[in-house]
């Protein structure tokens, strides 16, 4: 059942292997079949080397395992809910990448500070808040997704637009279009979060490019005008 999506959920795991996101198991991807309501995760706590298109969980969107024998990924329930809450997304990222977990830790947004940024991400990155005692007593990792819809939502951001957040004292979240491009979204992220710091070190007042340039470079590859690549 799958058999593409769960290739391409395997390749963007490796993915974040390659593009070093990750040590240890800190990090899953996950693909959506939206016609079909079902998605495909890695499984919980599996080293990336020991992972195989079979040993891939596949779940609905209510969160019950249709296929599979192993336990899916303990964050499982936030992918869930953002593919509920964000009906253009395909794909879901959530790493512990070094430097975008330091926004996260500090709780601090990421302006857009420059076009490296502005072809991923169409403004600020927003720090999602730190959850209450009974969101985490209780479906902590589904709690997570639904303050991160919120925090869109109270923003009023578009997801498509800014594929990404910080969960405060926790890490990055990203998505896209499919399983592969929220990958890419967490490596653009990572690497704009560390530019970010050196950039502030010589420039502490370096709050984000002109509009202009940001909508320039969003724009070319993002949309109806969209000119950048091969088409
Ligand atoms: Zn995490």
């Amino acid at each position: 059942m799958l058999r593409e999506l769960k290739e391409e959920v395997l390749e963007a795991n490796w993915m974040l292997v390659r593009e070093g996101l990750v040590r240890l198991t800190w990090g899953n991807v996950s693909g959506l079949d939206r016609e079909r309501g079902l998605f495909v995760i890695k499984p919980s706590g599996v080293a990336y080397r020991d992972l195989t298109a079979d040993s891939l969980v596949v779940l609905d969107l209510e969160g019950k395992v249709v296929e599979g024998t192993l336990r899916p990924s303990s964050d499982a329930p936030t992918h869930r809910v953002l593919y509920r809450e964000f009906p253009g997304i395909g794909g879901v990222c959530h790493t512990h990448s070094k430097h975008a977990t330091m926004f996260s830790q500090a709780g601090v947004a990421l302006p857009c500070q420059g076009t490296t940024q502005a072809d991923h991400f169409h403004g600020t990155v927003p720090v999602v808040r730190e959850l209450t005692p009974a969101e985490v007593a209780e479906d902590y990792e589904g709690n997570t997704g639904l303050a991160i819809a919120e925090c869109f939502r109270e923003q009023g951001i578009d997801p498509l637009a800014r594929p990404g957040c910080f969960q405060k004292f926790h890490a990055p979240f990203t998505w896209g279009k499919n399983a592969l491009d929220a990958v890419s979204n967490s490596v653009a992220l990572e690497v704009c979060a560390e530019m970010a710091l050196g950039t502030w070190r010589l420039d502490p007042q370096q709050n984000g490019l002109p509009g202009h340039l940001l909508d320039k470079h969003y724009l070319r590859k993002h949309g109806d005008g969209a000119y950048y690549g091969q088409g």
